[in-house]
């Protein structure tokens, strides 16, 4: 780990990516979306780094989210 990665790099359990909320507008990429790996396997979404609502999903439907990701963007 280097002092000069990015923030969402340093922690290999949270990612975190330039976003867009259709809810509170703003221009694209203003929100912040961290995305959690939980300690019980769950994956967690914080679309905007609050804690206020949170979607989590469970392994299963985390590798679906990835498959569909991969098949999306080659
Ligand atoms: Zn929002």
């Amino acid at each position: 780990m280097s002092a000069s990665e990015p923030w969402s790099e340093r922690r290999k359990n949270r990612v975190t990516v330039p976003a867009s909320c259709d809810t509170c507008g703003g221009a694209r990429g203003f929100a912040n979306l961290l995305v959690t790996k939980l300690p019980d396997g769950r994956v967690q979404f914080d679309p905007h780094v609050t804690g206020v609502c949170t979607v989590t999903v469970e392994e299963d439907a985390a590798r679906t989210v990835m498959n569909a990701l991969a098949r999306w963007l080659g």
